[in-house]
């Protein structure tokens, strides 16, 4: 579904991204760890073409979408993104949130994006939500809104960047749980998460960012059992 090339990114002299090479296949969770500064959410944020890239590819389906000729919005359209926080129109009732993106960018009709913003909300068990802002919502409800309103269009990949680490530790399993459930869906998604045990149980495979590099991946036995990196056994040691 996705594969970066070479992608190269600088703030200043800074250089966050070196050269990352990545492939995610359809179906396929992979989640991204690293220490804090390593670059992580850059790198989901050039895919969404948030951050433009300084060199090398972001091919979408085998699309070049870093080419600057691509529509931006069209791309963006096809790849559903939920960040750690505010992630939801705080003026606007639940299940206008989830059907913003069906009716303005896949111009689906309000009753038909409605139905199915509905289901994915009852099925979340927050059905009754719907009519509601999301100041009534826990954060948690919040994020599975967030998520359900990212998937609600049916993206191609799906990006997800510490989706947890703003909430309550109560309120992280129900979260996860619904990613869980997503990617036993068929869901592909593209994460960066602090929770190894999820990241263990979930991910088809881990990478591992080092400043700005891919220097492990793996099954999450092989990278969190027995990792090869000095930088991932540090790591792991940190957050273990
Ligand atoms: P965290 O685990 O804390 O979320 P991260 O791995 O997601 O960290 P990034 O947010 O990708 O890290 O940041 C990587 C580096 O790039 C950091 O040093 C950060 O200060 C820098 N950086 C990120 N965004 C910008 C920006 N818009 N302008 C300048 N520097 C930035
Ligand atoms: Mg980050």
């Amino acid at each position: 579904v996705l594969e970066l090339r070479g992608l190269r990114k600088s703030f200043g002299d800074q250089e966050v991204l070196r050269g990352i090479d990545l492939a995610v296949h359809r179906h396929e969770v992979i989640c991204v760890i690293g220490a804090s500064g390593s670059g992580k959410s850059t790198l989901l944020k050039t895919v969404n073409l948030l951050e433009g890239i300084d060199d090398g590819q972001v091919l979408l389906q085998g699309e070049d979408i870093s080419d600057p000729r691509v529509d931006v919005d069209a791309t963006r359209a096809r790849i559903g993104v939920v960040f750690q926080q505010f992630n939801l129109f705080p003026h606007m009732s639940v299940l206008d949130n989830v059907t913003l993106a069906s009716r303005k960018v896949h111009r689906a009709s309000r009753p038909e994006a409605e139905a199915i913003a509905r289901r994915l909300l009852d099925r979340i068990g927050l059905g009754e939500f719907a009519g509601a802002f999301p100041d009534r919502l826990s954060g948690g409800q919040q994020q599975r809104v967030a998520i359900v309103r990212a998937v609600a269009s049916d993206p191609e990949l799906l990006l997800l960047d510490e989706v947890t680490s703003a909430l309550d530790p109560q309120l992280v399993g129900e979260v996860l749980d619904l990613v869980t459930e997503l990617k036993q869906q068929g869901s592909t998604i593209l994460m960066t998460t602090h929770e190894m045990h999820f990241a263990r149980n979930v991910a088809d495979r881990i990478v591992f960012l080092h400043r700005g590099e891919v220097v492990e991946q793996g099954t999450p036995a092989a990278v969190l059992d027995t990792p090869q990196h000095p930088a991932l056994q540090a790591f792991l040691a940190r957050v273990h």
